[in-house]
């Protein structure tokens, strides 16, 4: 995997051009004697969020609450800010990502609550922001058709060709993944292409999921993928875009409040094997694993991969192979009963019963096998089999011509 580093001046400089800014949204208002001037936000990504109030009063303003939540988070963030009682003040609030930081590519609700010496009281209307990665210029491409698909990519780390490269990956990832999970398209799907691990990862780092080179964020429709602009990134494209996509549909084919109970053996197992260039080490390692009597147990899958990256790369081989093996057997039909027992709330193990109809040691057992070697002549008759048919077929055909020839039975 390719790694490129950005110089760090060159970024100090775009954050300045670029910070994210959302206005108060009209002129001033006024509840009981309190009036906003005026409200704004600004931020650099991934460091610091700045808000910003003006606001006037009759009587002095005692006390700012600053209230703020991402989209896809339940929590609301409350915050005193400091300011001198006076019947003018600025309160200046700044949110430090580092240590608490909000999800990029969320748009982010705020409001202020203020009060005076008089009593007065005043909620402004929330306002709204996006919390780009605005450390960058990006481009965009959308479908002309499906404008609700938009790939975007590092101004400079990609031409025209690139982002439509990339846009083609997306549009059939959608399709073919579709096929199988019947899921409804999410209503915005956004893919963002970073030039380098390096820089994705300085994005991701808050979720603790970085090292996998790309990350989904299924309740936003956001993806995002490190492909640098160099030769073979319409492989990489291939490999990396469809295994993200595959995390929005599943997401959106549980319904938000069923995807906590999808394992991760299913989730991550159908991204992996919708992978349309699949990685290479993920067959070596699953048969060194068998041979060496190291493979996982299922069980170990259902919960969130362990970060020792070469027990997760067996975890997401292992996966990948499992939901083959399910399509094998149970057809897309299987899949999609899976994830409607998970959707309703089945445990791990249940969930399987459920939708399959076999217990989860028995899928277990059943996919083990599946992956041992068969005997020689086992291997051979099924290598030969149409020519082994096309024999037997002409023997068929032989035996009653060669009984026609049979002189007749005397008496006959
Ligand atoms: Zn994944």
């Amino acid at each position: 995997m390719s790694r490129r580093f950005r110089a760090a001046a060159a970024l100090c400089i775009a954050l300045l051009v670029l910070s994210g800014t959302a206005l108060w949204p009209g002129t001033a208002r006024a509840t009981e004697g309190i009036t906003v001037e005026s409200s704004t936000v600004s931020y650099s990504f991934a460091q610091e969020v700045t808000f910003e109030l003006q606001a006037a009063s009759g009587a002095d303003i005692t006390s700012v609450h600053l209230s703020f939540r991402a989209t896809g988070e339940a929590q609301t963030k409350v915050r005193p800010v400091a300011i001198s009682s006076a019947p003018r003040v600025s309160a200046v609030y700044r949110a430090d990502m580092r240590y608490d930081p909000l999800p990029p590519f969320a748009t982010v609700m705020f409001w202020w609550e203020i009060e005076d010496a008089a009593g007065n009281r005043l909620t402004t209307p929330p306002q709204q922001f996006k919390y780009m990665d605005n450390r960058f210029r990006w481009e965009q491409l959308s479908d002309p058709v499906r404008k609700e698909v938009t790939v975007y990519w590092i101004e400079g780390h990609g031409d025209l060709s690139f982002g439509q490269a990339a846009l083609d990956v997306v549009m059939l990832g959608l399709d073919r993944i579709n096929a199988e999970l019947r899921a409804p398209l999410p209503e915005v799907v956004e893919v963002y292409v970073y030039d380098s691990e390096h820089n994705l990862n300085a994005a991701l780092i808050l979720s603790g999921r970085g090292w996998i080179g790309a990350q989904a964020r299924p309740e936003l429709g956001v993806i995002a993928v490190a492909i640098p602009f160099e030769e073979g990134y319409a492989l990489r494209m291939k490999r990396d875009i469809p295994h993200e996509l595959t995390h929005l549909l599943v997401y959106q084919a549980v319904t938000p409040e069923g995807y906590e109970y999808v394992p991760e053996w299913l989730d991550e197992g159908l991204a992996t094997a919708n992978e349309l260039v699949p990685r290479t080490e993920y067959a070596s390692m699953l048969e060194d694993a068998r041979k060496n009597g190291y493979l996982l147990p299922l069980e170990n899958l259902c919960v969130p991969f362990p970060p020792d990256p070469t027990t997760a790369l067996l975890s997401y081989a292992q996966s990948g192979s499992v939901v083959q093996f399910i399509r094998r057997e149970y057809g897309a039909v299987g899949i999609r009963n899976l994830l409607a027992a998970y959707r309703d709330g089945a445990g791990c193990r249940a969930g399987v019963a459920e939708a399959l109809k076999i217990s989860f040691n028995q899928l277990e057992a059943a996919w083990r096998a599946s992956l041992e070697p068969k005997a020689p002549w086992r291997a051979m008759i099924e290598q030969a089999g149409v020519w082994l048919g096309l024999w037997l077929l002409s023997i068929l055909v032989a035996v009653p011509m060669l009984g026609g020839r049979r002189p007749a039975r005397p008496g006959r």
